[in-house]
């Protein structure tokens, strides 16, 4: 604490230095201002005077001159006088402002208030310590003041101690004085009895006396005997009373030497608490000395590391602000080489887009050729055979009975009972009676899709009236046939192509009859077309004025259906006569484009109802009638040379031996697919057409393929006219289902031997 006092003096000391200092600075401060406004006033001071000059100037003036020169000079002097007046004005109300404001923005002001400030700070640090230290004098003086009493205490009841003891023995001396002197009488009384008695009778009524006296006098004596022992007892008692004194004396010795150590400890006590408080304060002091040095050389450290971290910190500064001056530079690097990045970037995904354009085009070749290669496995040339259910037109009887029986194991095979006799035929396939019209288009499915991707079909119903030729293409209303299903199955795969590519669709419907082709969606359907050779030198043809629809919808092809139909049923008098007599034709081109890689693909399928295959009997037939007949002869003969020159994939086709094949050679040429829907009748009265049928159907189908049919000779295809001739029955041994142990394991040298005999007779 005292440490701490000292140098909380010193501390006011300096700071009273400082204060001083201060005070001084101010004083030299207020000096200057002093002076300066003693400099301004003398200033002012000799103003006045020059001005007091000036007018003692004009009034000597006024007194040597009194004329108009000298109130010239006067008047000049006044404007003087004025000025002067002026600025000494100006002057003074400086000097005022100056004394107003003392230096307003002088440092050392600001400097002293923080001085001052500073100062009262430590005086009231300093006053605060003194009313510590003054609070421990106090706490002192009440300490000392306890003891100080404590003492007197003790030295009262020592007094008071002594004082009883001292009257105690005083009293007990009493006491021994009295009994002494008690002891001392009755020898007295006793000699002079002696003495009386010696002095015998004579005295012996003196004795008598005396006895008397000295009865009295024994009786005073017991009665001083009891005094004596009263005193005796008394003693006792104060003998007993100082016993009691006395061991209470030693009680209060006790007690004092009880107190005085007390005394003593408390003291002690005292000392010690206060030596503790003076340690505890040393030691807070050191702790605090401590903390402080502490702090300081956690400062010392902190500006240490500071250092460094500040040198880092400019570093950095100096860094970024290069970074700053260098970013533009760099932005414009990064962007260049982000800019090459991506142009580079873009050409990878385009030469990735290119191999995969090349990929895709190259798989959708594959894909092409795979489904190509599926269709020509199974055969170009397809031939399917159906048969249609005994109907109410059939009649009832032996006559409707039916005749044709199926294979259970094999649904390529059908039987034929002609004149009791079975005839088996073996087809593509066979569709019996109760097959109904979306099972023969599931079949025929196939060669509709390929014709989306750029093939060629045609799909042909065969058969003598009544067969269900028309059934099968084109169906009822409530069942629709092929043509209809078609269509909207092209519609649909276009539709769900319509992502990458884009499809038209456009319908034709033509008829030909007595060899002449007509318009069924023309203006004017009498009129007759020609077929003709494009002119582009591509070896195609076409048909100049054949009406073509754009279709789009199911129920576009359903108007122009109708509207064909209302042409046919308009031009013709007897619909179903002249249908079974000519051809009718329905050709859908299906023209895509590729978005993506620019591929055009033009696809045709022909859709064909051809004529009665019945033959007409010689002697029946006559006129227009004949003409008919050997018109429908001549092109389903035709027909037939040309799927059989195809199939046996001869040098020569003879596509121009009809209207039919003429028309339809590019469709039936190269990779095209043909479908020979052979229609037959059940009933029995039919039978011999229905052999026919099966037979022309047996012979399409049976020429073989490959490199041996190459070779094969070019025999002609037995026409109608041919097969008028022969007698069912004669015909029938060429049937392939009799001779040949199984249709599969035929060889191309035996069906060519068959072929033969075929042309031989
Ligand atoms: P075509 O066209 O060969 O002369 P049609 O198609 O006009 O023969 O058929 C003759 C009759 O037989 C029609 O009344 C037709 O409805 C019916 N018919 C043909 N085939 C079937 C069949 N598969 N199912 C039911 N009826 C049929
Ligand atoms: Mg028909």
């Amino acid at each position: 604490v005292m440490a701490s006092m000292a140098h909380l003096q010193k501390e006011k000391l300096r700071l009273q230095e400082e204060l001083l200092e201060l005070q001084e600075k101010l004083a030299a401060q207020e000096n200057n201002e002093l002076s300066l406004s003693l400099q301004l006033q003398g200033q002012v001071e000799t103003l006045k005077e020059k001005l007091l000059e000036q007018a003692q100037e004009i009034s000597r003036l006024r007194s040597e001159l009194g004329g108009t020169d000298a109130e010239k000079h006067r008047d000049l002097l006044a404007a003087e006088n004025e000025r002067l007046r002026q600025e000494m004005k100006a002057l003074e109300g400086e000097l005022q402002r100056q004394q107003q404001a003392p230096c307003r923005d002088c440092p050392h002001l600001q400097e002293n208030a923080e001085l001052q400030e500073q100062l009262s700070q430590l005086q009231r640090e300093a006053e605060e310590t003194r009313a510590r230290l003054v609070e421990l004098d106090l706490e002192v003086q009440q300490k000392t003041n306890r003891l100080a009493e404590v003492e007197l205490r003790l030295k009262d009841s020592l007094a008071e101690r002594a004082e009883e003891e001292e009257r105690l023995s005083r009293r007990l001396r009493d006491s021994q004085e009295t009994i002494a002197s008690l002891k001392s009488q009755p020898q007295q009384i006793k000699y002079i009895i002696k003495t009386v008695e010696v002095e015998s009778a004579k005295v012996k009524q003196a004795l008598c006396e005396t006895q008397s006296r000295n009865q009295y006098l024994q009786e005073q004596v017991g009665m001083q005997k009891q005094v004596l022992k009263e005193m005796e007892q008394q003693l006792q008692s104060s003998q007993k009373t100082e016993a009691q004194l006395r061991a209470q004396i030693m009680m209060y010795e006790a007690e004092l030497e009880r107190a005085h150590g007390q005394m003593l400890e408390e003291m002690q006590a005292m000392e010690d608490e206060k030596n503790h408080a003076i340690e505890e304060a040393f030691s807070r002091a050191q702790v605090e000395m401590k903390a402080v040095h502490e702090n300081l050389a956690g400062v010392r450290t902190n500006l240490l590391t500071l250092q460094p971290a500040l040198r880092t910190l400019t570093h950095d500064y100096n860094s970024l602000k290069r970074q700053v001056r260098d970013f533009p530079l760099l932005l414009q690097e990064t962007l260049r080489s982000a800019r090459a990045e991506i142009s580079q970037a873009i050409e990878e995904v385009q030469s990735t887009n290119r191999e995969l354009l090349r990929k895709y085009r190259r798989e959708l070749q594959l894909r092409k050729k795979c489904h190509n290669e599926l269709v020509r496995l199974k055969g170009n040339i397809r031939v399917f055979g159906r048969v249609r259910p005994i109907t109410k037109e059939d009649g009832e009887g032996p006559e409707a009975a039916n005749a044709v029986t199926f294979d259970a194991d094999d649904d390529a095979v059908l039987h034929l009972l002609h004149k009791g006799k079975q005839v088996s035929f073996e087809l593509d396939k066979v569709f019996p009676p109760q097959a109904s019209q979306e099972e023969v288009f599931q079949e025929v499915q196939a060669l509709v899709t390929s014709c989306i991707d750029g093939y060629n079909v045609c799909i042909f119903a065969y058969g003598q009236t009544g067969a269900g030729k028309t059934y099968t293409m084109e169906g009822t209303a409530a069942n629709p046939g092929i043509n209809q299903r078609a269509l909207q199955l092209l519609f649909s795969e276009v539709r769900g192509k319509a992502a990458d590519w884009d499809y038209t669709i456009t319908v034709s419907a033509a008829e030909i009859y007595n060899e002449a082709l007509r318009d069924l969606l023309g203006k004017e359907p009498q009129e007759k077309l020609e077929i003709k050779l494009c002119p582009d030198g591509s070896g195609q043809l076409y048909v100049p004025g054949l009406t073509e629809f754009r279709v789009q919808s199911v129920e576009d092809i359903n108007k122009v259906f109708e509207f064909g139909h209302i042409k046919r049923v308009t031009e013709c008098t007897n619909l179903n006569e002249h249908s079974s007599r000519s051809h009718a034709l329905l050709i859908v081109t299906v023209r895509g484009l590729d978005r993506s890689t620019g591929l055009r693909t033009t696809g045709k399928l022909n859709l064909v109802d051809l004529a009665g295959s019945e033959r007409v009997g010689r002697s029946g037939a006559e006129g227009s009638r004949l003409r008919e007949a050997q018109h429908i002869n001549k092109s389903l003969s035709a027909l037939g040379d040309v799927i059989y020159a195809l199939r046996s994939r001869q040098g020569h086709v003879p596509f121009r031996n009809s209207k039919l094949t003429y028309l339809l050679q590019d469709s039936l040429s190269g990779d095209s697919k043909t479908l020979m829907m052979v229609q037959v009748s059940p009933a029995e009265k039919n039978t011999s057409e229905t052999l026919c049928s099966l037979k022309f159907a047996e012979r399409v189908r049976s020429v073989e393929l490959g490199p041996v049919s190459r070779k094969a000779e070019l025999g002609s295809w037995p026409s109608q006219e041919h097969l008028e001739g022969d007698s069912p029955g004669s015909s029938a041994p060429a049937g392939r289902g009799h001779a040949s142990p199984s249709p599969g394991q035929l060889s191309s040298r035996s069906a060519s031997i068959r072929r033969k005999l075929h042309t031989s007779g």
